[in-house]
């Protein structure tokens, strides 16, 4: 493979973001990233309130980093939290510019993020959680009407894993599971395997576990994102979850392209 793709990325534009958009692209660069689409956030009623992004300074800042860095591939996505009480404003925001990339992914469950922690896990045993989470997740890979790749399933542990929590596994709702990424494989929806949380935990989110099952069920796509938020977690962990994504028996990565898929030989 020629150069890693990243194709989950947030820089200072997102709410949550905390280098800016140049720097991100500058640490690609510097990390063997050759193809980039930011996915800054749109997310309605979190913790933190409502996640927009400057759609004008956003081209601006894009157009800037491509003549600052022609040899590099950057395009353009965002990240589409769904819920079904935010879906029809995210879809608005969705629509404003001609993106590269729409990455679909559910962080409120029951109106919380469980990156809240306590006020998340404290009515809820670890099965009711990945029980609610994957619902939730199946509730909008299959309402949601437009988008390329689902983000981070597993999304639920994240922020308590290893903590007496395991994370998210095949085995704790398969039928959920199984549903999700059935609708997945046969839609032409991409998996993300997200690294965010790789040098603490040494696996993507989802697992080899998930991953094997979408091969099994015939999921085609597979896309790879660091979530990076800062320049520290660029690419972090891509040369393992390769090894990975080509162990569970894909042979190709999906690299979205004006909302075509490209595939890159693993
Ligand atoms: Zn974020
Ligand atoms: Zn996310």
């Amino acid at each position: 493979m020629q150069g890693f793709c990243d194709q989950h990325i947030h820089s200072a534009l997102s709410l949550d973001g905390r280098s800016p958009l140049l720097e991100q692209v500058r640490a690609c660069r510097d990390a063997g990233v050759t193809q980039v689409c930011f996915t800054e956030h749109i997310d309605f009623g979190t913790q933190d309130g409502d996640f927009t992004v400057d759609f004008d300074e956003y081209v601006r800042q894009i157009e800037q980093a491509r003549a600052a860095f022609p040899d590099l591939c950057i395009r353009v996505g965002l990240e589409l939290g769904d819920t079904e009480e935010s879906r029809g404003r995210v879809l608005e925001q969705s629509n404003v510019l001609p993106l590269d990339f729409k990455l679909l992914s559910r962080h409120l469950i029951g109106g919380i993020d469980p990156s809240c922690g306590a006020k998340f896990f404290a009515h809820r045993t670890r099965e009711q959680a990945a029980h609610e989470y994957c619902h939730a997740v199946y509730e909008s890979v299959t309402r949601f009407p437009d988008y390329d790749a689902v983000a981070h399933i597993g999304y639920v542990f994240k922020f308590v894993q290893g903590d007496g929590f395991p994370p998210l596994r095949y085995r704790d709702e398969p039928d959920l599971i199984d549903a999700i990424l059935r609708f997945m494989a046969e839609h032409g929806k991409a998996l993300e395997v997200n690294t965010s949380r790789w040098t603490r935990f040494g696996e993507g989110m989802p697992g080899k576990d998930i991953l094997l099952r979408f091969c099994e069920l015939g999921g085609e796509w597979i896309t790879l994102g660091s979530d990076a938020h800062d320049t520290a977690s660029v690419a972090q962990g891509f040369a393992q979850a390769t090894e990975c994504v080509k162990a569970c028996g894909f042979e190709y990565l999906a690299v979205f392209k004006q909302r075509r898929a490209e595939l890159v030989r693993l």
